[in-house]
């Protein structure tokens, strides 16, 4: 056996989820698979592990992701891998190796964790966890105008406030190439304000310099040339349609031209919703187009688009909000006192659980005096209490006592108890029923 010593932690930055929170979450989770398979999204899920070469490629060396926060290691035949930091381009994989994507329109998505090596405060952590959505197959501005409906619908579903859309469009790789000129002469110009980040990416990834969060930087960043101004026409034209899109559909929305996702192959539509309630860590859910990552990644040229919400960030947002879903207590607990009750009443949970489907019923195990069995019922929340000791068992009979509000204990049949069961069962269907 393994020597005892001090307990272990978890790794920093990496969270338990415990029970408490888990509703909040399967909630969340619920809401959005709901919503995603009403608009016809499938689920997609992917290894947690992939060649560490697929993030170089798809996300681009010179990104805070690749350089810096990226959970990277041999393994035993000394493979390079990588604990996915993002889930598009494991998607992506997925669909070039499994000829999900030439010629075919997918709407996919996926849940699971992400890992970044990022100093962990409150909403951004090491092991943090996304939904991704992604569409592949479809150029126009219809399916960039669905992404962002069907997140804005989520927001209500959630009964989430205080987010609000930022948009912008990054035009054709072409012309982005033209103002990536322009903006490196511009910095090149005023090259003694850069600080060490930009002058890093100065030649690397110019475009991400209008991202910097320095506060030094902000007013340099605010005069220099836009790239609204450098579209092309054809990402012009998709973008007024987007536009249009959503303001006949009544979705809010503020063009941010510092909005930018500076790698390659993406193109046209970037948007992100952010709020003011979570400090620094303000973006809930950021998306964008992605025309040329398909054919990088050696599929051939698919249009596709997508987004990838922050779960935790979202949680924080509900509970700032105070709003998060109860966890619904036992409709009953048996309390088992003597030896021959014990099994007995096991067994007898199990009819009830054959003849009422749905019921939550807690069983004590690990013995315990009446007293004692009475206090963990009442704490487990429940409706009922059933008590079936040694003389109830001789009498073919059960106690039951209601935990909350009135009513006396007294002696039931097992149909009774059943009965009883069966209501507290129907009247919280009727319930949930008036609630929708
Ligand atoms: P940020 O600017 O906050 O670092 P990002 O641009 O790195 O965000 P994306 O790669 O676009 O983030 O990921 C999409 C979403 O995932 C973010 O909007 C955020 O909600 C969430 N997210 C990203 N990194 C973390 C993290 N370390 N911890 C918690 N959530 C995160
Ligand atoms: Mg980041």
């Amino acid at each position: 056996m393994a020597k005892k010593g001090k307990s272990i932690q978890a790794i920093r930055g990496m969270n338990d989820i415990l029970p408490e929170q888990t509703p909040v979450w399967q909630w969340l989770e619920g809401t959005v698979r709901e919503l995603l398979q009403g608009y016809g999204y499938r689920e997609i899920r992917m290894p947690v592990l992939e060649k560490t070469e697929l993030f170089k490629r798809s996300i681009g060396e010179v990104t805070d992701i690749v350089e810096k926060e990226m959970y990277t290691f041999e393994d035993r035949n000394g493979d390079s891998l990588t604990l996915r930091p993002e889930g598009t381009a494991g998607c992506v994989r997925a669909g070039i190796e499994h000829g999900l994507l030439y010629n075919q329109i997918q709407r996919l998505w996926y849940l699971g964790p992400m890992f970044r090596h990022e100093r962990p405060q409150k909403g951004r952590y090491r092991q943090f966890h996304q939904i991704g959505v992604e569409a592949f197959g479809m150029p126009g501005p219809d399916i960039d105008a669905e992404l962002i409906l069907l997140s804005a619908r989520l927001w209500r579903a959630l009964g989430l406030e205080g987010v609000r859309l930022e948009l912008n469009s990054l035009g054709s790789p072409e012309a982005r190439a033209a103002y990536r000129q322009r903006l490196v002469d511009y910095l090149q110009a005023h090259r003694e304000q850069l600080d060490e980040d930009s002058l890093r990416r100065l030649h690397s990834n110019p475009l991400r310099i209008l991202d910097s969060k320095n506060p030094e930087m902000q007013a340099l960043i605010e005069a220099a040339p836009q790239l609204a101004e450098h579209l092309d026409a054809a990402s012009q034209e998709h973008f007024e349609q987007l536009r249009a899109r959503l303001d006949m559909a009544g979705i809010d929305y503020r063009i941010n031209p510092r909005l930018v996702r500076g790698l390659d192959y993406y193109s046209r539509t970037v948007f992100e919703w952010v709020t003011d309630r979570l400090g620094a860590q303000g973006t809930v859910c950021a998306g964008g187009r992605y025309d040329g990552l398909v054919e990088y990644l050696g599929g051939r040229p698919t249009p596709a688009v997508g987004f990838a919400l922050g779960i935790e960030r979202l949680i924080a947002l509900l509970e700032a909000q105070g709003a998060t879903p109860p966890a619904p207590a036992p409709h009953a607990y048996l309390v088992l006192v003597g030896d021959q009750a014990q099994p007995a009443g096991q067994v007898l949970a199990e009819r009830l659980r054959d003849a009422l489907p749905g019921l939550r019923l807690l069983v004590n195990c690990g013995g315990g005096s009446f007293k004692g069995q009475f206090k963990r019922a009442d704490r487990s929340g429940a409706a009922l209490a059933l008590i079936l000791g040694e003389d109830e068992l001789a009498a073919g009979l059960l106690a039951i006592k209601p935990l909350r509000g009135e009513g006396e204990q007294c002696h039931v049949t097992e149909q009774e108890a059943l009965d009883r069961l069966r209501s507290l069962l129907d009247a919280e269907q009727q319930n949930l029923l008036g609630a929708r």
